[in-house]
């Protein structure tokens, strides 16, 4: 028999609501208060952190709570709000954004010894069997670089500016199958999967989407970073629904000399992220989900 104590909404709140849909499951656990996560130490990610703390987009973010170590002393992690924390059962998205997930640097890094690698190009062939060229074909081998820039191409990342990572249903059920995910008529089905029992949420995720666009604009953080491989977290349950950037892991502070303005077409060595891009076209498509 299961009551309704104090206890049992304790139980529930840790070992119900909290699910992690990228990243490798090492790098997070249940943080030492309530309501919080811990995410293994990036201190690039921790300036960030600290830097929205003051920043406008502070409403936007999961708050920071400092760092804490590991009781060994091994391990640091910086403390996180747990966004599931005032769900229930809740439903979870999360949309890497932007044009590519890699930094300028990790592509000039791979051309400096453009080694030809096999695997890559039978990873290749596994998802597109035109994907290479005659010579490439040849020499059953691609460069990484040349492999890097094609894998944005498979999904919507390099077209659409985003792409789904993960998506968990209230019922438990998760996937990470989305690698190909790229049309679209592709994305409206998996978004319209993720919404299906909760449509009140499509017009919640538009309007916080419209905010998180708006404000993007007055920002200094965003003004002055090249925001990689960084997500937006879409959670709903049957009567909230809310949207949140994390992971800035990959969010570095702009060389002095380069100015982005997150939605032009991004070429080596310019630095654009296409994050508005990415914004720009979920507002369009959950509008377009409305209109169905
Ligand atoms: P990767 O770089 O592979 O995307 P990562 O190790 O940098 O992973 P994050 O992307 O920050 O990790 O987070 C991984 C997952 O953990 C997210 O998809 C989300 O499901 C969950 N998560 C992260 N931060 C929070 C948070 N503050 N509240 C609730 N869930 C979170
Ligand atoms: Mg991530
Ligand atoms: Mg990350």
């Amino acid at each position: 028999i299961v009551q309704w104590t104090p206890f049992f909404q304790i139980y529930k709140k840790q070992r119900y609501p909290w699910v992690q849909l990228a990243g490798h499951q090492g790098n997070f656990k249940a943080g030492p208060d309530q309501g919080t996560i811990l995410k293994k130490l990036s201190a690039k990610e921790e300036q960030c952190f600290k830097m929205l703390m003051n920043d406008a987009l502070r409403p936007y973010v999961p708050e920071y709570k400092g760092q804490v170590t590991s009781d060994d002393g091994e391990c640091s992690y910086i403390q996180l709000q747990d966004l599931l924390g005032d769900f229930n059962s809740p439903c979870v998205m999360d949309c890497k954004i932007g044009v590519r997930t890699y930094l300028e640097e990790e592509l000039a890094k791979a051309k400096e010894n453009p080694k030809l690698r096999k695997d890559m190009y039978e990873k290749m062939i596994q998802i597109d069997a035109n994907a290479p060229t005659e010579e490439e074909h040849r020499l059953k081998a691609v460069t990484k670089p040349r492999y890097m820039v094609w894998r944005e191409t498979i999904s919507s990342t390099a077209t659409l500016g985003f792409r789904i990572e993960g998506i968990r249903k209230s019922d438990g059920s998760s996937s990470k199958d989305f690698k190909t995910t790229k049309t679209r008529e592709q994305v409206i089905k998996a978004f319209s999967e993720f919404t299906d029992t909760c449509s009140h949420s499509i017009p919640k995720y538009i309007q916080r989407l419209q905010a998180i666009k708006a404000i993007l604009e007055t920002s200094e953080f965003f003004k002055g970073h090249e925001v990689i491989g960084s997500s937006l977290l879409f959670v709903h349950d049957r009567y909230n629904a809310n949207v949140w950037l994390i992971d800035f892991a990959k969010s570095l502070p702009l060389p002095n000399d380069i100015k982005i303005d997150h939605s032009s077409c991004w070429n080596v060595g310019n630095h654009e992220d296409g994050y508005l891009i990415g914004i720009n076209n979920l507002i369009s498509i959950f509008v377009t989900m409305l209109e169905k």
